[in-house]
């Protein structure tokens, strides 16, 4: 039932004797009550039971039900126990008939004479003892409401002996321990704190008497083992003297918070290690561009040659800061969503040669060797073939970045199932430790320098990589064994589809074993001259492949991976030279022997094709003996 102390309170007047009954109901309303009246027990109960009045001033004797059992009834009824109830008798007057009355249940038992003013006197008494009863109970249920439901613990304590007075049901949530056990022993909520703040706890808590208040942070070891930060602060309670005599606690976890402020400090102390790198890396190619600027105006003898060095330095830091421009601006892209892919149809053995094409410049200044293994098929993805292949040529940069030179590189490509495809780069370099292999990825992530490289790179390839793989709908995975041990990092894509590689080129297998397995590459315009030579070299033990489209020489070389290349230089629309010499660059290739097959024999055309890369010169229509000198070596 709610009690609404601001009605005016409702009385409901029980009596058989209707004189009497309306002389009470006259006195109640002259005072300011509402009167419902009632002649039997039966009425009586129902109407407390629809109209809830304040106070049934309840006759004993009633021609139905006895009073005293009415009152029984009202009380026994949660809904109506807490309805006032001021038994009258005009003729049950004596002390027992009193004490009957209330052991009943009544509030009070006033027995004839009964005078108005005593009457009003006793209802106001009632009222106003339920109304402070009331009150109590809604604060106690503000307060109850409040500490069941917020995580927080509130407790309190009486001072200066520490016992516990309150807390509240979040204790064993926050502090992984019982209530049960908390009261045994009250001190005990100590033995959760972490063993490195709880000597200072437990010397706060020793001087509560002299400072009962603070406002402290400390860990909570948990027994699941983890370790929980708390704000813990203590409220002095104080008596109607002033005097403390007890104190109010409240804990919050804030676990979370401190998990925050320890990713911001992170966060803030690798920006300014980025933009500390970011200096570095743009001062950098300043000091080459200055010196080669001073260089343009020197004279003298060999200043041709200078400036020729000079511009060459000027473009390519120039080229440099250009590519550190474009992925801080990718970044920035990325972050704001703003990345568009141009999609296409993308060939993955183009992708993959665009990446070495690429990266060959430092694979080779660091002289490590590269293999290169592809399926069998061509493999199609869909993507924007700029971002995949500089999301290769990123990875094997890093690979000959973060390998000692002479070291190995792998970049191996195979199918996933039906729906995806792999690309691999290994290296065998100085690998990534466990803990730093989830962190690479992120932003301006970097792991220690190796020994043998100034520190580079401002640390957003590999978070670059991976967003842009995202938006193709695929991932980058890392591997290592361990410090020193390589890495592999792998792209995963979604598979469009496998086509057999075009029939450009044309394979005859060894027919014997004087060969010793060797693949040579025929390439030549005179399909007749070819397949003749084609036919002998197999059936001198060689494994043959002849084409006569030059322009995909490089793709069938990745493929095919011959140990040689017999190649006519005057093909038309191309020029032999300028092939050798992108063969020769590639550093997945440049371990092929090339040999020269042509109609130029002078001594110059020699020296020209030795110095465009050929290994050998061979004069048409070459001997087979020469020939088999030269496949060789
Ligand atoms: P950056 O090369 O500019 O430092 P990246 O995002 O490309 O930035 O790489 C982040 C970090 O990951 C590197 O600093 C390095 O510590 C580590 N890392 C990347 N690739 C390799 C690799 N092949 N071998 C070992 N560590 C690597």
């Amino acid at each position: 039932m709610t009690f609404h102390p601001t009605k005016t309170p409702t009385i409901l007047n029980v009596d058989d004797n209707d004189g009497a009954r309306y002389a009470k109901t006259r006195i109640l309303q002259s005072a300011g009550f509402e009167v419902i009246e009632a002649a039997n027990g039966t009425d009586a109960l129902e109407i407390v039971h629809e109209q809830h009045p304040t106070l049934v001033l309840l006759d004993v004797k009633l021609p139905d039900i006895n009073g005293i059992e009415v009152c029984r009834r009202i009380k026994a009824n949660p809904d109506s126990s807490m309805v006032l109830v001021l038994q009258t008798s005009a003729a049950l007057t004596g002390r027992a008939d009193k004490i009957r009355g209330l052991e009943g249940g009544a509030d009070n038992y006033l027995a004839a004479p009964i005078e108005a003013d005593e009457l009003i006197a006793n209802v106001n008494a009632l009222v106003r003892m339920r109304q402070t009863q009331v009150e109590l109970r809604d604060s106690e249920e503000r307060f109850r409401q409040i500490t069941d439901n917020i995580d927080d613990v509130f407790w309190m304590f009486s001072v200066p002996d520490g016992a516990l007075v309150y807390v509240s049901p979040a204790y064993p949530a926050l502090w992984g321990r019982s209530v049960e056990a908390l009261r045994g022993r009250p001190a005990s909520w100590l033995d959760a704190v972490h063993p490195d703040d709880r000597l200072r706890m437990g010397q706060r808590w020793e001087q509560l008497a002299l400072m009962p208040h603070y406002d402290e942070e400390f860990r909570l070891s948990g027994t699941d083992g983890k370790t929980r930060w708390v704000r813990d602060r203590l409220f002095p309670v104080r008596g109607q003297r002033g005097d403390v005599y007890r104190v109010a606690r409240v804990t919050s976890d804030i676990t979370a918070r401190k998990e925050m402020e320890a990713l911001l400090r992170t966060a803030d102390r690798n920006k300014n290690q980025f933009l500390a790198t970011l200096a570095h890396e743009l001062r950098n190619p300043l000091s080459p561009i200055r010196n080669a600027a001073a260089l343009l105006g020197t004279e003298g003898d060999s200043s041709g040659e200078r400036q020729a060095r000079a511009r060459e330095v000027i473009t390519r830091q120039v080229d440099h800061l250009a590519h550190l421009v474009d992925d801080l601006l990718d970044v920035a892209r990325i972050s704001e969503g703003k990345i568009v892919l141009r999609r296409d149809d993308v060939n993955l053995g183009t992708v993959v040669n665009q990446a070495i094409e690429t990266a060959g410049p430092l694979i080779t200044a660091r002289r490590h060797r590269l293999a290169v293994k592809l399926p069998e098929q061509e493999v199609w993805v869909s993507g924007d073939p700029v971002r995949l292949a500089q999301s290769i040529g990123n990875l094997l940069h890093n690979a000959a970045k973060f390998t000692p030179q002479g070291g190995d590189i792998t970049i191996s490509a195979s199918l996933r199932g039906e729906h995806h495809v792999r690309i691999s780069v290994h290296d065998t370099g100085i690998g990534i430790a466990e803990d730093n292999l989830p962190r690479i990825f992120g932003m301006f992530a970097q792991v220690d320098v190796p020994p043998d490289r100034a520190p580079e790179g401002l640390g957003i390839g590999l978070s670059l990589v991976s967003h842009l793989l995202e938006l193709h709908g695929g991932r980058l995975m890392a591997e290592s064994p361990g410090i020193g041990m390589g890495s592999t990092f792998t792209v995963e894509l979604p598979l469009l589809r496998v086509a057999s590689i075009a029939p450009t080129m044309e394979c005859h297998p060894a027919a014997d074993s004087g060969g010793s397995g060797m693949r040579v590459l025929l390439v030549d315009d005179n399909i007749d001259a070819m397949e003749m030579m084609g036919f002998l070299l197999a059936e001198m033990g060689y494994e043959t492949c002849t084409t006569s489209d030059a322009s995909q020489i490089e793709g069938l070389a990745l493929h095919h991976r011959p140990q040689v290349i017999v190649l006519d230089i005057g093909l038309p629309g191309i020029d032999g030279y300028e092939v050798a010499r992108r063969i020769k660059q590639n550093p997945a290739l440049s371990g092929i022997r090339l040999v020269a097959h042509t109609g130029y024999g002078s001594p110059e055309d020699r020296k020209r094709a030795l110095e465009a890369g050929f290994d050998a010169h061979l004069v048409k229509p070459a001997e087979l003996d020469d020939l088999e000198r030269a496949l060789k070596g």
